[in-house]
């Protein structure tokens, strides 16, 4: 499809699209080198990242090493992580967080000044940098917005919807963008030498989720409609218990609830967790998700009990959760708090290297929408921030050292605050239902249509074209791995396969697969 543009932009240096912290790091860490970023909601509270709550991974503790979380990382990843990239990432962890402190985020400290770390699932040791308990994204996204509103050669601007990328001879040249101007919606080109996509993962384009409605798959539909490479698209994380209470995004119930001895019952008050795992409701998130998903499936309601284990003292020791109880109207010292699992964190993304290359010339990735290799089929908890950092500042230094970045001329226009569309509700009811924490081939096959039965609906409409793209893309990942593994259980293929491999498949192979279901066996490209 051509678009016609109604204004057209030349940056000449980085178009960064999102203002998470993938996008911000990275525009912070190319100055004073000139970046453009853009984005549809307001940079600071945008995305995933400013809701972040536990912190960032990082081996800066006495007794802990780099190569302790490595290898935590690649045994929480299910066999897929690249232990090189694992390496790589925890060797530069500690250099990112000296970063944010150099840009301002209060991390909260020890007595002795140094930084005070916490414990999460699946990491040998302490490790977790933290803001005030559980207040880790907003504040470090409070620090790197007011940084970069301060840094000459950054840009920032909202209200723009990015809706396709313009590919001139074979190249990224930059992209389009809706915005709003005078009570009439218009078309930008944004010409660069360097587009790179920063737009999170994909979480609402499930009914139940922990994200915000912009991370909808959109980067990652449009780099895959350009022909970009895709990996690992099948892996969906799911928090096992997000707060049940109909709102978008689903407020979540904190693991370290179940760490206080918080139990998990029916409407019966009956607890089910002892019968599936040893360590009941300690169990591994993915056990933990999948039980709470199978007792909705048959018909229960499932709560997480805090009276006992927490009681009284709710309100001062988890002050997010409480609040987020009490406006539902729930008093969680007293009631048990509805749960359910929701999809919080997208392991696949657009394949890039260590540079944040992409396979499309001209086009990088960085962030939740970018797949490096790190996560395999599942992710360790506080990695995904700290990848955004450390391969952010990776491509600000491979596109330093290029010294390709100067602003062009161009009148930048002020639009007026952007009205983003939800993603059909049919969409995300097939997603949660059919692609969810069980998956099997009549389910995904079920998804396809509806899919394919919502394109048409839509005609060619490039928003809508974005996200199916990506449903697309996660359902044929799912057909295409015949295991179970991590993140990704098939009830017709519940064991896993040892030769299993990541898989790499671009939009055109998805599509071929689905035209030609017996293509699926060959989908998988390179280990
Ligand atoms: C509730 C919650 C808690 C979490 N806790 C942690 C944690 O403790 N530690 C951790 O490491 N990770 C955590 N994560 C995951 C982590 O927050 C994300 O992986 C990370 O913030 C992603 O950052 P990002 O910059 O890539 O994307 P985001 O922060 O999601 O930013 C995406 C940006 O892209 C913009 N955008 C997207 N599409 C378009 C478009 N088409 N046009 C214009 N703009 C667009 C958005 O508006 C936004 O500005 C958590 C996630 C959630 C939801």
């Amino acid at each position: 499809m051509s678009l016609q543009a109604d204004n057209i932009i030349e940056t000449k240096g980085a178009l960064i699209l999102g203002a998470g912290a993938a996008g911000l790091f990275t525009a912070l860490k190319l100055a004073p080198y000139p970046a453009l970023v853009l984005a549809d909601t307001h940079p600071g509270v945008s995305g995933s990242s400013a809701r972040a709550q536990g912190g960032i991974a990082a081996s800066v503790a006495k007794g802990d090493s780099w190569q302790a979380h490595a290898a935590d990382t690649v045994a929480a990843g299910a066999g897929l992580c690249d232990p090189e990239i694992a390496a790589l990432v925890a060797r530069e962890a500690a250099a990112r967080i000296d970063d944010l402190v150099r840009f301002g985020a209060p991390f909260d400290r020890r007595e002795d000044g140094s930084l005070a770390v916490g414990r999460e699932a699946a990491h040998s040791a302490a490790r977790i940098v933290h803001v005030r308990g559980d207040r880790a994204g907003a504040a470090v996204m409070q620090a790197l917005t007011e940084r970069a509103m301060a840094t000459a050669s950054i840009t920032l601007l909202e209200g723009f919807h990015a809706i396709e990328l313009a590919v001139e001879d074979g190249r990224v040249a930059g992209l389009f963008a809706r915005y709003n101007s005078g009570g009439a919606p218009r078309l930008m080109l944004f010409r660069a030498q360097e587009v790179i996509l920063a737009t999170g993962g994909l979480g609402a384009l499930y009914a139940v989720t922990t994200n915000p409605a912009e991370t909808r798959g959109e980067g990652l539909g449009m780099a895959a409609r350009a022909g970009a490479l895709i990996a690992d698209p099948e892996f969906v994380q799911f928090h096992p218990t997000a707060i049940a209470v109909g709102r978008a995004p689903a407020p979540l119930a904190t693991e370290a609830l179940r760490g206080e001895g918080a139990m998990l019952i029916d409407e019966n008050g009956r607890r089910f967790m002892p019968a599936i795992d040893p360590m009941a409701e300690l169990g591994p998130r993915d056990i933990v998700a999948r039980a709470i998903h199978r007792q909705i499936a048959a018909g229960h309601k499932v709560f997480l009990d805090c009276r006992e284990a927490v009681g009284a003292k709710f309100a001062e020791e988890f002050p997010t959760v409480y609040e987020a109880c009490r406006e539902a109207g729930i008093d969680p010292a007293t009631q048990p708090i509805p749960v359910a699992p929701a999809a919080h964190y997208h392991m696949g993304g657009i394949a890039t290297d260590t540079r944040g290359r992409t396979s499309l010339e001209g086009l990088r990735a960085v962030g939740e929408c970018a797949a490096t290799g790190l996560h395999g089929a599942n992710r360790l908890a506080s990695n995904s921030l700290l990848e955004a950092l450390v391969f952010g500042a990776r491509l600000a230094e491979d596109l330093r050292e290029r010294g390709t970045l100067r602003l062009g001329r161009g009148t930048l226009p002020t639009p007026e605050r952007f009205h983003l569309l939800p993603p059909p509700k049919a969409l995300r009811e097939a997603m949660t239902r059919l692609v969810g924490l069980e998956r099997n081939a009549e389910g995904l096959n079920e998804a396809l249509r509806i899919i394919a039965q919502i394109e048409r609906a839509g005609g060619h409409e490039p928003t809508l074209l974005n996200m199916t793209a990506t449903a697309k893309l996660v359902v044929s990942g799912a057909l295409a791995r015949r295991e179970s593994r991590g993140s990704h259980f098939r009830t017709d293929y519940p064991q896993t396969d040892p030769t299993g491999v990541r898989t790499f498949m671009t939009l055109a192979r998805a599509e071929h697969m689905i035209a030609e279901p017996q293509a699926v066996a060959g989908a998988r490209s390179r280990a």
